[in-house]
């Protein structure tokens, strides 16, 4: 989910706002165009240690002037390093699913937007601890739909882990935003999951922004990250110029330099590729073995360790 403003060589008017990134000012004039805002709460930043304190009430207000759909206050269970998550024991499990229920009770109870959807966002770390959660968030109140992040695979107990997150998501007929994942993997099963269950998915990934971090630039094959530059030094890596074999509209209208120098450019084109193999796995998804196919070469492109349990699994759910 991206959005763009017009004049930019493409536009996609779909925007995810965390309030922490564009300020709890911020309204919904700065997207005049937006078809879509989706807006989290902030619970993910609280977990990675980088912001101190978030309550309920100011993402609610946030939310209900900014967004289309707003997700609920959680408070994350696990420990975030990169894009690596930690489950914590069942106790903090607990307790973080108890305040996070209050938090999502809160903010349907006080919501004065009615145009607003509410998205609750679930945690767990298989789909037993899902389903608790989802059976404790939904005791008192039903939601629009749910959001749940979707983890990236970093070593073989994540696996399973993985598998049972699509299992719950295909258990319930509802709306779902996977938050923070548009690897190629997650991006082929949200689009083979939405198929098969005949709906609609959302999902969100600050992987493109970074560009703006990192100089990385995603090459539009393999998915494999270059780093074109050392940003924010700008210090260019690359020692060759011209233009990269990539027929996006940024490349096609750019050398590798200029890309080097502005990572604003480098990480349209991220976004740009990111959507367009969406659309493409959302066509390949329809057909089971090229499905079958195109899951076995990215798993062996990037999992090679884990190929028999990744696709076995996936292909057990999908
Ligand atoms: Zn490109």
């Amino acid at each position: 989910m991206y959005y763009m403003k017009d004049g930019r060589y493409f536009y996609y008017p779909f925007i995810f706002v965390s309030p922490f990134v564009s300020g709890f000012d911020c309204t919904r004039d700065v997207f005049p165009d937006a078809k879509l805002i989706i807006s989290d709460s902030g619970g993910y930043q609280l977990k990675a240690g980088t912001k101190t304190k978030a309550d309920w009430d100011s993402v609610l207000q946030f939310q209900e002037r900014i967004a289309n759909i707003g997700l609920t206050l959680d408070i994350p269970p696990v420990t975030v390093k990169g894009n690596n998550h930690e489950y914590f024991d069942e106790s903090i499990f607990n307790e973080c699913m108890e305040k996070s229920v209050i938090n999502a009770e809160r903010m349907i109870e006080y919501k004065v937007n009615e145009k607003m959807k509410t998205f609750a966002v679930l945690q767990g770390r298989n789909y037993d601890f899902i389903d608790t959660w989802h059976r404790a968030i939904t005791r008192n109140h039903d939601y629009d739909g749910f959001a749940i992040p979707i983890l990236h695979i970093q070593k073989q107990d994540h696996v399973k882990q993985f598998c049972e997150q699509l299992e719950f998501v295909k258990s319930l007929d509802t709306d779902f935003h996977f938050l923070g994942n548009c690897t190629r993997l997650a991006t082929l099963v949200f689009s083979r999951l939405a198929n098969i269950s005949k709906r609609q998915f959302t999902f969100d990934s600050s992987t493109a922004a970074n560009a703006l971090r990192y100089g990385t630039y995603y090459d539009p094959y393999f998915f494999i990250p270059i780093s074109l530059s050392k940003y924010p030094s700008k210090r260019v890596n690359f020692k060759i110029d011209g233009r990269l074999p990539c027929d996006c509209p940024v490349c096609s209208n750019h050398t590798v330099r200029q890309l080097a120098y502005n990572p604003m450019l480098s990480m349209m084109h991220n976004i740009y590729i990111i959507q367009r193999f969406n659309e493409y796995s959302s066509v390949i998804t329809k057909d089971d073995d090229e499905f079958r196919e195109l899951l076995e070469i990215i798993v062996n492109l990037k999992h090679k360790k884990y190929f028999e349990e990744i696709v076995k699994g996936v292909l057990k759910v999908l």
